[in-house]
């Protein structure tokens, strides 16, 4: 997007971020170079008789490394699909798994598609027969390859291709657990559609329990008050926003879309936004903001915290020396390109990097696909009975104060809140929880640690990358 001709592709970005990273490290010689190429890209060339003729689709299905199996990693629908950005996509899968302890290799799929110029029926079609493409080559599979959701993809189309694979594979009993990011009733898991833009929160509010942290960005406080300017109010981007305005204060003053950006110094309502959206297929009009035609512009805009979760390349060499935010937490993949990372970097702004910052997805989906191969709910066996267990201590302590007088009593809302057992949505947001501080703990060590190292990326790029070594190590490779 909008890059300079100088400036790298997206996965020549990777590699340098990558290559950053083990110039600081100590990997025998060859393994560095085994961990950074892209194992095999699949390209596939499809027919779909659409509107009374055939019309010819181009997919891709990437597997950057395969220590561990089965891979993982979204399907995108885009027009832009390409095998550069398949790749790159695969290659931070890899390492986004590694980082935050998913254990799963690193793939990625797209298909040059626009999804908005096709009814429902025509995507369904589209997708069935990419879906078939990909899974007779084993490029779908439970214990080989397992998509999920990405730009332009959603529950629907989880669904579709959980049940082509179904239909393909009718004795595979593990069949749901061959994608990831389905709908409830098609196997998926309570938490999954807002994981992405939870762990975005979840990764924000770890950033702000270190006043370390808070120094090398220079602010201070918590996330109540900060003005936060988000791009993309897809998924990803309205889930984070949400939350953050709705449960930790923060004040959303810009969302920056296809069609322009809105913007309001008090603050916009992040779901009045998404149903206008909704409903106008855009955010122009919306009362109560100013319009910017020129959107990307308002990702100079000052704030404190700058949220882009659209797409790769928005801020490059074009823009980043104009870019005011001192904390950019990379909710899409790929946003800062290599150069513009320099650029920023040099300005002492803190980057808190998308391997990191956008893996609450792949978290819920290995919690989904764990959930798919033990054919069962979280919290089934234990809640009534961590609710019996409870009920004991409440009863005890209410005998106790019987029988000391009936001096002192328990709150009706303590005695709700301690007796209900954990369901699985509760459960899932636990282990995303843990999961994001434990990840971002690990980067924090080597952020602040080492002399040597001085941003979070090539910190997250260090712990992820010994991490995938570690497993080619006790591999024999
Ligand atoms: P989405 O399709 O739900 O949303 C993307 C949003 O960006 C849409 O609202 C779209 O209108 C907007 N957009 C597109 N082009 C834009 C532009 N030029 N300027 C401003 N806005 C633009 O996609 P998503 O699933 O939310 O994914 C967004 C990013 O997050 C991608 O980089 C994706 O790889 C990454 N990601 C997604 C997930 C997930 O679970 N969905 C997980 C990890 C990473």
């Amino acid at each position: 997007m909008n890059n300079p001709a100088n400036e790298p592709t997206f996965r020549e970005s990777v590699d340098l971020m990558f290559n950053r990273a083990v110039a600081l490290m100590d990997l025998p010689p060859g393994l560095e170079e085994k961990i950074r190429v892209c194992n095999a890209t699949y390209t596939v060339r499809f027919g779909v008789r659409l509107r009374g003729r055939i019309q010819t689709f181009t997919g891709y299905r990437s597997v950057h490394s395969e220590h561990m199996e089965p891979v993982k990693g979204g399907i995108r629908y885009a027009t832009a699909v390409n095998q550069d950005e398949v790749e790159a996509l695969a290659a931070l899968m890899t390492y986004k798994c590694a980082l935050v302890e998913a254990p799963f290799g690193g793939s990625k799929g797209g298909l040059c598609v626009d999804p908005r110029q096709y009814d429902e029926h025509e995507l369904e079609q589209i997708t069935r027969r990419f879906a078939y493409e990909l899974a007779k080559r084993d490029l779908i599979h439970p214990s080989q390859n397992v998509p999920a959701p990405d730009m332009g993809t959603g529950e629907r189309e989880m669904a579709w291709i959980a049940d082509q694979y179904a239909r393909m594979n009718t004795t595979d009993i593990n069949a749901r657990a061959c994608v990831t990011g389905k709908p409830l009733n098609a196997g998926g898991i309570s938490g999954r559609v807002e994981a992405t833009g939870r762990g975005v929160q979840y990764a924000l509010r770890e950033f702000f329990r270190d006043p370390r942290d808070m120094e090398k960005a220079g602010l201070t406080g918590s996330l109540d008050g900060k003005r936060v300017i988000v791009q993309g109010l897809g998924n990803v981007g309205y889930h984070a926003a949400k939350f953050l305005q709705q449960e930790d204060g923060s004040k959303v003053i810009g969302i920056i879309e296809r069609d322009g950006a809105l913007f309001n110094d008090d603050g916009l309502d992040v779901d009045a936004v998404r149903d206008w959206i909704v409903k106008h297929g855009g955010v122009t009009g919306f009362p109560d903001a100013a319009h910017h035609a020129e959107g990307a512009g308002v990702l100079e805009a000052e704030c404190d915290i700058l949220i882009p979760a659209a797409l790769e390349g928005v801020i490059n060499m074009s823009n980043a020396e104009r870019i005011k935010a001192p904390l950019i937490i990379e909710a899409a993949n790929g946003p800062v390109t290599a150069g513009a990372d320099d650029i920023l970097r040099k300005k002492g702004k803190v980057i808190i990097p998308d391997m990191y910052a956008n893996a609450g997805g792949v978290t819920v989906s290995y919690f989904e696909w764990v959930k798919n191969l033990s054919h069962i709910r979280f919290g089934r066996m234990q809640r009534r009975q961590e609710e019996a267990r409870h009920q004991l201590v409440i009863d005890e302590l209410e005998r106790l104060d019987h029988l000391m007088g009936d001096q002192w009593s328990l709150r009706p809302e303590f005695k709700e809140k301690y007796l209900r057992g954990a369901d699985e949505l509760e459960l899932v947001r636990s282990g995303l929880d843990d999961t994001m501080r434990i990840a971002y703990q690990s980067m924090r060590e080597v952020w602040h640690g080492r002399d040597d190292v001085d941003d979070l990326r090539t910190a997250a790029y260090i712990v992820a990358i010994e991490k995938v070594a570690a497993s080619y190590r006790a591999k024999g490779l």
